[in-house]
């Protein structure tokens, strides 16, 4: 749904203006340093990147799932690294307080989450609860009016930079599943938390992930979002809906991104005394990766309509975020290869989306994952 056209026009127009003057030019720079520049993440901050789809009485811009896509559409078309920064204040990071946190967790977190002043993260996954995320060992045990939280979160996007963390935790243990963990508020800086060393990723440079460990760590009672214990796992699993259908239409924005480049580089590469375009099998993946695009903008565009009108869209958000990434893989592939030498040297953007775009397959449920999630749900269906 787009509430205004006018306005919906002229924000992607500003996040695409901003794109190509201020953060495609730093894309190396981002790449070398390992490091987003603070001048960049102030102007993020400025143009209110941070609270994209946090809601205005937050201090956000409130951006409804259609519009939020058609944004993200954008903002793949750059460096993943800046978009994963302002990623988790948008998604995961911050979603399971608005979705199911009280009015005053709201109120506590939220307003700076929207600003930028506080990064928020995510923290589900596990050394041994990866896929199986409802397996997770982290305890959070009642004493008085605190939680005391043990275990350790593996890959946490934005760690390093966190102020909050939403953290799943089991607080009770004789309900193995989903039903025992509930979802907390846990502050950087509380004692007990402790952050593991910066993951060494293959792509994505700028962007950071490392363990959150918790030893006794106490968390005030009034940190248990929505103040609801066993609720946990459906908080995680509504915010990641939402996260799917951001993640794929980011990878449709990247793809993109690579498919412009190969184009230029096919227009203006000669062999055989012609451009490399005037080759139909260089056409081919061309129009492939086009057609590949095109269907995975329907698909998107279709389930975030249907999620704004209040459909249950974990099917499509599946469907939408498998096929998307799958295709965006497709499509570096082939960029590379219509680069040919030139695509495997870090001269070309190519190369770096390349390795990139491969997590776009594994976070956010991987690609079996999200196989599972829609054949489950077609026999659940068939079933009643
Ligand atoms: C850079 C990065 C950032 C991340 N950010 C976050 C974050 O912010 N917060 C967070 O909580 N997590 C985060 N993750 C974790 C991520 O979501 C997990 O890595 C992912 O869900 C897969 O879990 P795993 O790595 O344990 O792999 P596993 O679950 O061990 O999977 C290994 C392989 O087995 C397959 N597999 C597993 N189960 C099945 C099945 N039932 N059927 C078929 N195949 C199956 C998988 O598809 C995969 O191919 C991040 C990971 C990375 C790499």
């Amino acid at each position: 749904m787009i509430r205004d056209p006018e306005t919906q026009t002229l924000l992607e127009e500003g996040v695409r203006r901003f794109i190509k003057e201020v953060l495609i030019p730093r894309e190396e720079e981002v790449a070398e340093t390992d490091q987003i520049p603070a001048d960049v993440i102030a102007q993020m901050k400025e143009i209110g990147l941070f609270g994209l789809s946090l809601p205005e009485e937050f201090g956000g811009l409130g951006v409804t799932m259609e519009e939020e896509v058609r944004i993200a559409f954008e903002l793949g078309q750059t460096s993943p690294a800046f978009r994963s920064l302002i990623g988790t204040n948008n998604g995961i990071g911050a979603m399971g307080i608005y979705l199911d946190g009280t009015d005053e967790q709201k109120q506590a977190y939220l307003p700076r989450l929207a600003s930028g002043e506080l990064i928020g993260s995510f923290a589900l996954t596990e050394p041994e609860a990866g896929s199986d995320a409802a397996s997770l060992r982290t305890t959070a045990v009642r004493d008085g009016d605190h939680y005391i939280l043990n275990g350790t979160k593996r890959f946490i996007t934005n760690a390093p930079e966190a102020g909050i963390f939403t953290v799943m935790a089991r607080t009770d243990t004789s309900i193995k599943g989903a039903g025992g963990i509930s979802a907390f508020i846990v502050e950087a800086g509380t004692p007990g938390l402790s952050l593991g060393k910066i993951d060494k990723k293959m792509g994505q440079k700028g962007a950071h992930t490392c363990d959150v460990i918790f030893t006794d760590c106490k968390v005030p009672a009034a940190n248990l979002i929505g103040n609801r214990e066993g609720v946990g796992f459906k908080t995680a699993m509504k915010v990641l809906d939402k996260g799917r259908l951001h993640i794929a239409a980011v990878a449709i924005g990247a793809a993109k991104r690579m498919l412009g480049d190969a184009l230029e580089f096919a227009m203006n590469r000669k062999q055989f005394g012609h451009p490399i375009s005037d080759f139909q099998l260089v056409q081919g993946m061309l129009a492939d990766s086009k057609t590949e695009i095109y269907a995975a903008e329907c698909m998107v565009l279709d389930a975030a309509r249907q999620r704004d009108e209040g459909k249950d869209v974990s099917i499509q958000a599946s469907c939408a975020k498998y096929f998307s990434t799958e295709m965006c893989g497709r499509v570096a592939d082939r960029a590379v290869q219509i680069h040919g030498g030139s695509g495997y040297v870090s001269d070309y953007a190519v190369e770096r989306f390349y390795r990139d775009v491969r997590l776009f397959r594994l976070y956010e449920g991987t690609s079996q994952v999200q196989q599972v999630i829609i054949a489950r749900g077609l026999i659940r269906g068939a079933a009643i």
